[in-house]
């Protein structure tokens, strides 16, 4: 281990942003605390010791997912970058350290977001000479890799949706081989309509690869003994040992996902996630699983991930006023009241500590989880709404002393705000999202929640998001102790008009438009609401020495178009009127102006700071007497690098080929 990590900061800077530990490319390595983990019971400490341990031992599987050589290129890289014995400050050795971090960002050769496959800045030949010389073993051809990292044409891209595309034989991601879209969709059209009206109908294919061998389908199962089982037993091994530790409900709960594992059967998957739903109690909590199907273009197969957290107790008591007050934020909505839920329920709120990542959320993780995602647990059981309050702040933390406000924002006051109340607003913003937003609202009878198509994601945040900024300006929240002011409202539309129509373009290559849904919904609100606005000129586009800058002239006036929009997009989705959502993503979610979008880029780049962000985890070790446990302590590395090295050593259980 030679190279410490490539930081490009001044001593300065680093001493003003110790979270940041690491940057390279487009991304930023922030790490994350774990405040108040040393006031946990020593029970729950080693329970989430053991469940750390299991999330950790799945790292593999979704290096796999993502392509069928992730793991062969990971290792040859690995063994090329801690063998290599010349010289370390080599160009061509700096490109593929750069190559192997974002790798281990992405678990994968192609971009986490953008779903590019990863322009190596190394050469063929240099790479295949180190190969040789360091005495890559591989199950593979090493030409056959060679063309993986180096061609351009072949694996271009890991998830592709574009219009009039086969998304299934055109994307690299490895949850299905040899098929085509059709011959997918026909599979499992033919077994959702053979279920018939099963009211609990299974998350069909959600575990599993889909292949075709010989003229044949079939599934290849996630499980022990099937597809993935190396990984999966060692799951199971620290599962088993959490169970040991773990009080009721979580004792059945862990039960059941290790009954799960060892089957394969989604209706065993199904009975933990139903048990899991109902346990809001227990101050340590966990998802493991194969759970979000973003990474699969049709949406049948998901990835695995695991993410171990207990209860932040503070936070807990500002989601829990929110929920007391749910059926009052729905009688009030501004949407028709027709489309007004008459009694919400399944709503739970929390606000967690993260104390582990894993899998699919590592190191890019997500800062609010709602789960499970099958409909029918939703609708009978409710879903759990979750904030991850310490990963959050480990972002904002990151984020400060960036002189990003100080080149967006025009005015003082905006920027006090901001500073002031960021977090809460932000916080509360989620809050509101998750809790209440995507809870809200009914659909009309006769409409199916199935007819948006390919603009229900957009639509279906844009929604939460509106619901989210349209209360948070409420009087009722200053009324129920929330806020201090409608300041803090100011603070979050200020900033989140700002985002969505200009500054999270600074993620987004020149030339290409915006695909993905998040980003989609806040592109949409804002430019959307820019010309609701124009009459009164609430929101204003101002340049300033040849800069431009939104600014908000009016907060109240665009609170009541937050309402109007949220009226709207509510009865599209009551409706399912397909059209008129289909004419607003297109009309504002889209299409970037082409100057602007080079603007923002250049003004975003000159400040250096990354668009993307990963986490580095926490380590946690045993302390023993004897060999009793009396205690788990926590430590923070600061070292990308080592953390990933550590990982690929002990951590790593499944064949380069699966
Ligand atoms: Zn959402």
């Amino acid at each position: 281990m030679g190279i410490i990590a490539m930081a490009l900061t001044s001593c300065k800077e680093q001493a003003e942003q110790p979270w940041i530990v690491d940057r390279f490319d487009d991304i930023k390595i922030i790490r994350y605390e774990v405040p108040e983990f040393e006031n946990q019971s020593l029970n729950d400490k080693i329970l989430i010791y053991y469940l750390a341990e299991a999330a950790k031992s799945g790292r593999d599987i979704i290096f796999d997912q993502n392509f069928k050589y992730n793991l062969t290129i990971r290792r040859a890289l690995e063994k090329i970058y801690t063998s290599y014995e010349g010289n370390k400050e080599c160009p061509q050795f700096v490109a593929m350290e750069k190559y192997l971090k974002k790798m281990w960002l992405a678990n994968g050769i192609h971009h986490h977001y953008s779903n590019d496959k990863f322009k190596p800045e190394f050469s063929r030949e240099w790479f295949s000479e180190q190969w040789d010389k360091c005495g890559v073993e591989s199950q593979v051809e090493k030409e056959t890799i060679l063309e993986a990292i180096f061609n351009e044409n072949l694996y271009a891209v890991r998830l592709n949706q574009a219009k009039g595309a086969d998304v299934i034989a055109t994307s690299a991601g490895n949850y299905y081989s040899g098929l085509t879209q059709k011959e997918v969709e026909k599979f499992y059209n033919k077994m959702i309509k053979r279920a018939g009206n099963d009211p609990c109908p299974i998350m069909y294919g959600l575990n599993s690869r889909l292949v075709k061998e010989n003229g044949k389908i079939f599934e290849r199962t996630y499980k022990i003994g099937g597809l993935y089982g190396e990984a999966l037993e060692r799951v199971v091994y620290w599962l088993e040992k959490a169970k040991e530790v773990a009080e009721e409900p979580n004792k059945s709960i862990i039960e059941l996902l290790i009954k799960y594992y060892k089957s394969g059967d989604l209706r065993d998957f199904d009975a933990f996630n139903v048990a899991w739903v109902k346990n809001t109690d227990s101050n340590v909590d966990f998802v493991n699983g194969f759970t979000e199907v973003y990474g699969d273009p049709l949406g049948y197969k998901a990835s695995w991930e695991a993410i171990v957290n207990f209860r932040d107790q503070k936070a807990c008591e500002r989601t829990k006023i929110i929920s007391d007050n749910a059926q009052w934020f729905e009688d009030h909505s501004p949407i028709n009241p027709a489309y007004r839920k008459e009694v919400v329920k399944g709503i739970s709120a929390k606000v967690i500590t993260v104390a582990m990542l894993g899998g699919d959320t590592y190191p890019t993780t997500p800062i609010g989880i709602n789960l499970p995602n099958s409909d029918w647990i939703r609708k009978e059981h409710g879903s759990k709404s979750v904030t991850i309050d310490n990963i959050t702040y480990a972002y904002k933390k990151a984020a400060q002393g960036g002189g990003f406000a100080e080149e967006f924002v025009l005015r003082e006051e905006d920027r006090a705000r901001m500073k002031e109340y960021g977090k809460l607003s932000d916080d509360l913003h989620t809050d509101l999202h998750e809790c209440l937003g995507h809870g809200s609202g009914q659909l009309a009878p006769g409409t199916t929640g199935t007819e948006l198509g390919v603009y229900s994601s957009a639509l279906e945040e844009a929604r939460a998001d509106l619901f989210a900024l349209y209360y948070l300006g409420d009087d009722k929240m200053v009324e129920i102790g929330l806020v201090p002011s409608f300041d803090v409202a100011k603070a979050q539309y200020a900033s989140y008009v700002m985002n969505g129509a200009m500054t999270q373009f600074s993620r987004i290559e020149l030339g290409k438009d915006v695909e993905q849904a998040h980003m989609r919904n806040r592109k949409l609100i804002s430019e959307w609401a820019i010309e609701l606005g124009k009459k009164d000129n609430v929101i204003e586009w101002v340049v300033k020495d040849g800069k431009r800058y939104l600014v908000v002239n009016d907060f109240q006036k665009l609170r009541t178009i937050f309402g109007e929009q949220l009226r709207e997009i509510q009865r599209i989705k009551s409706e399912g009127d397909f059209e008129a959502g289909k004419a607003l993503i297109e009309k504002y979610a889209v299409k970037i102006d082409q100057d602007l979008h080079k603007e923002v880029r250049e003004r975003y780049y000159a400040l250096n700071i990354e668009p993307y962000s990963g986490m580095v985890n926490p380590e946690y070790e045993l302390v023993m007497e004897g060999d009793k446990i009396v205690d788990v302590k926590v430590s923070y590395p600061a070292n990308y690098i080592e953390q990933h090295l550590h990982y690929s050593k002990n951590y790593s259980f499944l064949p380069s080929l699966n």
